[in-house]
């Protein structure tokens, strides 16, 4: 036929196809597993990114690293997919996820090079996924998962986070406590427990409070700090002179006039204080501004009162203690008050705190962490959610697995024995699926400065042996030993959810083959 050559797209467009288009994106892929890999394990190093406005965040963390890294390669972005999608469904083992991710690319790059085909090792890579997930049952540890195990579970995620000067072991205690309280009839109920951070004393002073901490302050210094058994009165209303009445126009042309006005006022002002301590409450909670002669009147009274007081604090109250919000100040009656054992006003150097503790109507608890630096708390506040997080997996699945490797360990050896039943090529695929797998235990081997191949044959060994071998750190030892024994444990959850999202991310970069960019 000959003649022109058509052209279907923009002339502007990129497109790039067959091998380059893959390696392209397998390279993308690796290399953002790559840079949370150093991460990984109780001795893993911290990375300190900064954004272009000078934003330092300084974290262990594999989905903050991934998402503060602004990753902008389509296939490198799937990686980092892979880390949010992992936080978002199990909260931890986002570092675990991401680096099998890469792993997965990195075997399936060299199946390519032997001329395997795309097909053939999505394929496999599926069927080996699915021995993996029976090989996470057969690890499930027979021992009920009580506070103990749920403890180690929790200890286990927090290891080489910037858990400051504080064990991980009493942080754990106050992780383990929290999630206790929240727990119902059906699950956990992890959206009750909150975690506030608070600049100024040394992380132990971390603590569990049975309620709510906002960022509020008293209206005026005479009001009382703390009120036990509070009744609490939430309202939408100004306490003071409207700004629009005083527009109203008067006509003054004589001081008794003046006078008059100004008594009317006070009486206005006087009137709204009395109405509010008559209503019985002891504790006023108000989204609009309080006038200082009502704020002093109610001082008086012995009333604490929280003015201009957010929409989010005022929901988290009206959630806490049962209280009912009410527009008019003459439609205030005792039942709508909400209660709390407690509600006291403290200040920590510039900040005034407000804790609301045993409200009437929902069991919130809130993990109200210290520590020296701004930098110290948010590690530490990420380091705790993912501690909430698996908790919480692990006493709703009751499922835990051996850590340290030992998991994966079994999977590779699972899926290595049923390989050998595989005919044709895909055997490959499923073969380089277990060697991906590897990577687990060789970085946390490289990571305490062991020789990865001589670990992962010790551990192998010890696996066949013992059928559960990890490498465990514990203070400045390593050792290989069973992590259960040890108390080194991750939800099965956690495990489970890696293996997913790492072969779907890793499959569908392996099947792109033409890759069209416009510019
Ligand atoms: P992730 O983002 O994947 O959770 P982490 O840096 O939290 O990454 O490391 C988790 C891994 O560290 C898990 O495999 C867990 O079993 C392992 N681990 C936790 N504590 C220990 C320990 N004391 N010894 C060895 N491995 C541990
Ligand atoms: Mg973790």
């Amino acid at each position: 036929m000959g003649g022109q050559p058509m052209f279907i797209m923009s002339e502007d467009s990129q497109r790039t196809q067959g091998r380059d288009a893959q390696s392209s994106n397998i390279m993308a892929g690796k290399a953002v597993a790559e840079a949370v890999r150093t991460t990984l394990g109780p001795r893993g190093m911290d990375k300190m990114l900064v954004d272009s406005s000078g934003e330092v965040v300084i974290t262990n963390d594999g989905a903050t690293i991934l998402n503060e890294m602004d990753i902008e390669h389509p296939a490198a972005q799937m990686i980092v997919e892979v880390a949010e999608t992992q936080e978002e469904e199990v909260g931890d083992g986002t570092t675990t996820a991401g680096v099998i991710a890469g792993n997965l690319l990195g075997e399936a790059e060299d199946l390519i090079d032997q001329d395997v085909h795309a097909t053939t090792i999505v394929e496999g890579y599926h069927e080996a996924a699915s021995i993996a997930q029976d090989a996470i049952d057969e690890q499930v540890g027979d021992a009920a998962v009580d506070d103990e195990i749920l403890k180690q579970v929790a200890e286990s995620s927090m290891t080489g986070k910037g858990t400051g000067g504080l064990t991980a072991e009493s942080l754990a205690e106050t992780v383990v406590e929290a999630v206790r309280h929240v727990e119902t009839d059906d699950g956990v109920a992890r959206d009750n427990v909150t975690v506030h951070t608070q600049i100024g004393a040394s992380s132990n002073a971390t603590e569990l409070v049975p309620g709510i901490v906002i960022d509020e302050e008293p209206a005026h210094e005479g009001m009382p700090s703390a009120v036990e058994d509070a009744s609490i009165a939430v309202l939408d209303v100004e306490l003071g002179v409207r700004t629009g009445d005083v527009d109203a126009e008067y006509a003054i042309d004589s001081i008794d006039q003046l006078n008059a006005a100004i008594d009317a006022e006070e009486s206005e002002v006087q009137g709204y204080a009395e109405t509010v301590a008559e209503s019985g409450a002891d504790v006023v909670i108000t989204t609009d501004d309080v006038d200082d002669r009502v704020s002093t009147f109610l001082a008086n009274e012995g009333i604490l009162v929280f003015e201009n007081v957010g929409s989010s604090d005022t929901k988290d109250i009206i959630s806490a203690t049962g209280a009912t919000r009410v527009g008019a100040l003459d439609d205030l009656e005792e039942a709508d008050f909400g209660h709390a054992d407690r509600i006291s006003a403290e200040n920590y150097g510039d900040d005034d705190l407000a804790f609301v503790e045993g409200g009437a109507a929902a069991e919130t608890v809130t993990v109200f962490v210290r520590g020296g630096t701004e930098h110290v708390v948010d590690e530490l506040e990420r380091a705790i959610g993912d501690a909430l997080d698996v908790v919480a997996t692990a006493l709703e699945s009751g499922e835990v697995v051996p850590g340290a490797g030992a998991t994966e360990i079994a999977i590779a050896d699972k899926i290595r024995q049923e390989a050998a039943g595989i005919e044709g090529r895909k055997q490959l695929a499923v073969t380089a699926f277990a060697d991906a797998l590897d990577v687990v235990p060789r970085t946390l081997a490289a990571n305490t400065g062991q020789d990865p191949i001589d670990a992962l044959v010790d551990l192998r060994a010890a696996h066949e042996s013992e059928g559960r071998a990890g490498l465990i750190t514990d203070g400045e030892d390593v050792t290989i030993g069973d992590p259960l024994e040890s108390g080194v444990v991750d939800p099965a959850d956690v495990k489970r959810e890696a293996i997913e999202s790492a072969t779907e991310a890793a499959t569908m970069i392996v099947r792109i083959d033409d890759v069209i960019a416009a510019e």
